[in-house]
């Protein structure tokens, strides 16, 4: 079973978001637990609960949820720290609630004050959201393409949060199009082999599959449809042929365009991973 799907919307009610995933082929979802541009997650009633974990054995599809934009772990700054730390416990306490597989978290940004210094704060707040909620849900840290202040361009960063967290709830979350933009260039095995010696593949347990509008090294945040940009889908069909990677939750944030329907993109990522094609 692969666990391929897309970032999809929850306009519409949240249990709506499986409808959506299922028409298009999804195996596997993302969605934001609440409004993604604000602080507080908004209240959820038992029904829709109910509504939502019976769509998810109905259909047998996979829910990550990712956190929103706002909260910044890696801050120094108290009241956006206290904030995202509040954030990131409720999020945890609302996967638990839908029977989400895992939570996806950006570092976020040290915002000046050191790279040392954010990567603590994120291990701390990692800590405290766990030990505060009673959730059980693994939060998944993502790779950044590395702009400015940003943690998490360099996986051996994000190795380094785990190690101070050491936490079995701890794991991660690979990006492509960040990958690429922070220089890694996934579409090559010996490139991926070095890129598995600064973390370890076992921890990471989703993948955002998109590629990549600028070129390698870019260090700019620009998804393309797959096999619209320099990955390519060569490029991909090397990158999911790499040992262990297919097993993967797999997730699309490509944009919606006219060049690819979201079903026909999905249909394509799983051609990709078909090993009698990647012979
Ligand atoms: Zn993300
Ligand atoms: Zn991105």
């Amino acid at each position: 079973m692969l666990y391929i799907g897309r970032h999809v919307s929850i306009s519409g009610g949240i249990d709506t978001a499986f409808d959506k995933a299922k028409s298009i082929g999804c195996t596997a979802m993302q969605i934001f637990a609440t409004n993604p541009r604000g602080w507080k997650l908004s209240p959820i009633d038992a029904g829709s609960v109910a509504q939502f974990r019976a769509k998810a054995s109905k259909t047998g599809i996979r829910t990550v949820v990712h956190m929103p934009y706002l909260p910044n772990i890696a801050s120094s700054k108290k009241d956006i720290y206290e904030k995202s730390v509040e954030s990131l416990t409720q999020n945890l306490d609302r996967c638990s609630m839908l029977g989400a597989s895992y939570l996806v978290a950006h570092m976020g940004s040290h915002m000046g004050d050191g790279k040392e210094k954010g990567l603590g704060n994120i291990a701390a707040a990692i800590g405290r959201a766990v030990d505060a909620s009673d959730s059980d849900t693994p939060i998944l840290i993502e790779n950044e393409a590395g702009h400015a202040n940003s943690l998490g361009e360099q996986l051996a960063d994000m190795a380094s949060v785990a190690g101070m967290v050491g936490s079995r709830r701890l794991g991660f979350c690979l990006d492509t199009c960040h990958l690429f933009a922070a220089g890694y260039d996934i579409r090559s095995h010996d490139a991926l082999d070095r890129m598995f010696s600064e973390i370890d593949i076992g921890m990471v347990h989703a993948l955002h599959l998109n590629d990549a509008k600028m070129e390698l090294g870019s260090h700019r945040d620009r998804h393309a449809n797959i096999g619209f940009g320099y990955i390519g889908l060569e490029g991909f069909r090397s990158f999911l042929s790499y040992d262990g990677v297919q097993s993967k939750t797999i997730l699309l944030e490509t944009p919606i365009s006219d060049e690819i329907s979201e079903a026909d993109e999905i249909a394509a990522v799983r051609l990709l991973c078909d090993p009698v094609r990647n012979k």
